[in-house]
Formats: C-alpha cells, sequence, structure tokens
C-alpha cells in the first residue's frame, strides 16, 4: 500500500477541505455529520471524507483514500457512505478533480415547496454567472447505487445538483470554485424564499441583460457546462 498521507495530492487536499468544511459548517451547509467531499489524487484514486465525521473540525485522520471501484486503502477509515456517487463523476469526466455534497436548507426548501422548481429565475447576476439549469434528482436511499444511476444523464450538462429530500452535489474543477457554486446557490435560495410571498412580483433581469452575461459567461468561464443556455 502506498503511503498516500506523504503523497503531496493527499494531505494539501486535506488541509484545503479542512478549510472549505469549516466554512461550509461556518454557513450551516451542513450539520451534525452531514455532507462529504472528494478529490482525485491520480488516475485510478480519489481521496474522501471518512463517514460520520463533522465537516466543521475535519483532522487529517478524518480522509481516507478509495480506488475508482471503491476499495478503500486504510482499513481503519472508512469511507463516506456516498462515495459512490463521488466516484461516478470520476469515470464518467476525466477532467474533474473534486465532487463536493452538502445539505443545503434553503436550496432544499425550494425543492420541497416545488419539486418542478427552476434555480434559474435571473434575480440576480451572479445566478446567471454561475450555474445555468440546477436539474432536482429524484428522491433514492442516501448512498444508493441509484443516487449514481439519476445523476449520470447530467454529469456532462452542468456542474451543480439538488438531490431531493436530502442535500445537493456541485462538482468541478478547483474545490473553492465548486464550493463557492454550493454557497451561491444557497444565497440565490434564501433570497428566493424570503422573496416568495411575493414571488410575483419579482423584477427579474432583462432578457438583453441576461444574454450579456451569458456571454461574459462563456468568455471567462468556459469550462462551466450547462444544460440550457436560455432562461
Ligand atoms: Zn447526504
Amino acid at each position: 500500500m502506498s503511503d498516500w498521507c506523504s503523497h503531496k495530492k493527499f494531505s494539501g487536499m486535506c488541509e484545503t477541505f479542512r478549510a472549505i468544511g469549516k466554512k461550509a459548517h461556518q454557513r450551516a451547509l451542513c450539520s451534525a455529520n452531514e455532507g462529504n467531499f472528494s478529490w482525485r489524487i491520480d488516475e485510478w484514486h480519489a481521496g474522501c471524507t471518512v463517514s460520520g465525521t463533522g465537516k466543521g473540525e475535519l483532522s487529517e485522520t478524518d480522509f481516507t483514500v478509495v480506488d475508482l471501484y471503491g476499495k478503500n486503502q486504510y482499513p481503519d477509515r472508512r469511507p463516506s457512505s456516498e462515495v459512490l456517487l463521488h466516484l461516478l463523476f470520476y469515470w464518467q469526466r476525466r477532467d474533474i478533480q473534486v465532487v463536493i455534497h452538502l445539505h443545503s436548507p434553503y436550496t432544499l426548501a425550494l425543492s420541497l415547496m416545488d419539486p418542478d422548481f427552476s434555480y434559474d429565475v435571473p434575480l440576480t447576476a451572479e445566478s446567471v454567472l454561475m450555474w445555468g439549469k440546477v436539474p432536482i434528482i429524484p428522491f433514492s436511499l442516501p448512498g444508493s447505487e441509484e443516487i449514481p444511476q439519476n445523476i449520470a444523464p447530467y454529469i456532462n450538462r452542468c456542474q451543480v445538483a439538488v438531490l431531493a429530500h436530502h442535500g445537493v452535489v456541485a462538482w468541478g474543477i478547483e474545490p473553492w470554485e465548486t464550493y463557492y457554486l454550493i454557497e451561491a446557490l444557497e444565497s440565490y435560495s434564501q433570497l428566493y424564499y424570503d422573496l416568495y410571498p411575493y414571488r410575483h412580483q419579482i423584477q427579474t433581469l432583462p432578457p438583453d441583460e441576461v444574454d450579456r452575461l451569458c456571454a461574459a459567461r462563456k468568455k471567462y468561464f468556459p469550462h462551466r457546462q450547462y444544460l440550457d443556455e436560455r432562461y
């Protein structure tokens, strides 16, 4: 077995994800031991959080290494039960380097109020620049093989999805950028939630401004691929 602890892409990323976990917990995106993180180490291995860990206070022993078939490399550190979901992204897209799963309450609240809720109502410039349509994946038992099956069709077409009655998952190249997708989606959802009683009076961005923002997104964030460019 390789000594993964001395592997630069293991210990360095543990530090990054400890910081992300702290921020996510402060931002109330994960309570108790909710959520899990992973990252690609090399062609055949990924680092991931250990099952049952509080993401606000992760230590280096709260991370383990699995191969892309899910085989754990540290027998005394049990990987998250949702690791199968993470591995699917690394199998399906070779460019994906990180996967972050959290239980964002306001994002979830909107999907509970309306299972067809569209997170692409252009309320703010940020929402247009950061994500397009956000699919809501039907409920499956957390940790089951059904979640990967249901999310597979979207992996090449967007970067963040809501798991109905469960949480949010984002995937990308860089850890903080991927985390900020979830945090920004939560801020957007909180804004929409606060406006919900007045939703019929909401002033959205005009279509020509949305077009200009979409053009800017294509230019400055070419790696962001979305289901649909149009709002
Ligand atoms: Zn979960």
